[in-house]
């Protein structure tokens, strides 16, 4: 491991939809990492569809993040890497004051911030837009940067994750634009938010990662500073994409940003 890249600050473990806590921290140690962030789904939704899939999905660190510190302490006595306390929250433009208020509370050491989002679903799923027609798909793609802007302005995360995960739905891939990754760059440059280079695909079909080659070039362009999340939910995901990121990173000559420094 170089010194490049020296921490992880976005893995999940099986406080939400990953590996058990402890095989995450420990593969990331192995690694050579000196830091891993662990940041588990948490929503906090008003609107049906969402406050089922955080019931289905077990989105719920908002009800277990204090069992969850004691988790990390216990691990932390055995493993020898620094462990950050972190989160991975839903972004939902009505919830703001919630969401505020919860980030008050619960005092991470760092909180990222995600739309996942497309017309009211997850991203992951499809199917629903299968039936847009061509200038749909382009108005929901344009909503979605609209909520990233009004996220990345909210100020209320260290961390932007992931800000083209639009590019992971086929049904919308490739819609995104120059002007919205400008856009984008302009609420950064504002904000004391910052992006992440997010390797969570770029060993999957779509390989490459978030944001993409042009959308990344446009945040250098910017002076944004970057991060680093593989986004990792298995321990064996690890090695691979931090050697992906390390080489990314390398490539453009950035040195990733430390979140909670910003
Ligand atoms: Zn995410
Ligand atoms: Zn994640």
């Amino acid at each position: 491991m170089s010194d490049v890249l020296t921490a992880d600050y976005h893995v999940h473990s099986n406080y939400s939809d990953g590996s058990f806590l402890e095989w995450m921290v420990r593969s990331a140690a192995r690694t050579g990492l000196e830091g891993v962030g662990i940041a588990d789904h948490c929503m906090l939704p008003r609107r049906r569809e969402p406050l089922e899939h955080r019931i289905v999905a077990g989105y719920n660190l908002d009800l277990t993040y204090k069992r969850r510190r004691e988790a990390i302490d216990l691990v932390d006595e055995v493993v020898d890497i620094e462990i950050y306390d972190a989160v991975e929250m839903d972004f939902f433009r009505e919830s703001t004051e919630e969401i505020a208020a919860f980030l008050a509370e619960a005092d991470f050491d760092y909180a990222i911030g995600s739309v996942h989002e497309i017309d009211g679903q997850n991203v992951h799923f499809s199917e629903h837009l299968l039936d847009k027609s061509p200038s749909q798909r382009k108005a929901l793609v344009d909503d979605y940067f609209d909520d990233l802007e009004t996220m990345i302005r909210s100020e209320l995360f260290e961390i932007c994750a992931h800000p083209d995960i639009v590019e992971r739905n086929e049904a919308i891939r490739g819609l995104a634009t120059k002007a919205h990754y400008e856009q984008i760059a302009a609420a950064f440059a504002d904000s004391r938010t910052i992006p992440e280079l997010n390797a969570g695909r770029i060993l999957d079909e779509y390989g490459q990662f978030h944001p993409n080659e042009p959308f990344l070039e446009i945040l250098i362009e910017y002076d944004i500073p970057i991060t680093v999340g593989s986004d990792s939910h298995s321990p064996e995901a690890i090695g691979p994409r931090i050697e992906r990121l390390e080489r990314a990173f390398e490539d453009h000559g950035l040195t990733p940003a430390i979140p909670f420094e910003h």
